[in-house]
């Protein structure tokens, strides 16, 4: 593969390009230093939950990747509760 082609190419027909699996893992790990716990469990009064926790993007990558890396849209919520979001808001994806 051309490296420098693809590159050219990308850029013309994007502007932002969507953010390496490593920048987002650094995003991931920031935002649940600092909140430990599901926001939604915390606001259901539960206070640990046991589900694993992840990081859900407010507004979704895919549409808005020049906000991925955004820390205000870092939400962190248990998997449990991550899928009970996207399955409401009708999003297969982050
Ligand atoms: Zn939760
Ligand atoms: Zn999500």
């Amino acid at each position: 593969m051309c490296r420098t082609l693809g590159i050219s190419l990308k850029s013309e027909r994007i502007q932002i390009d969507m953010p390496t699996s490593r920048e987002l893992e650094i995003w991931s790990n920031e935002a649940r230093r600092k909140a430990l716990v599901c926001e939604h469990c915390l606001a259901e009064g539960i206070e640990k939950c046991d589900e694993n926790l992840v990081t859900h993007h407010i507004l979704y990558k895919y549409k808005y990747p020049q906000y991925a890396l955004k820390k205000w849209n870092a939400m962190v919520l248990c998997e449990k509760h991550h899928k009970l979001l996207h399955s409401q808001e009708g999003y297969r994806k982050d």
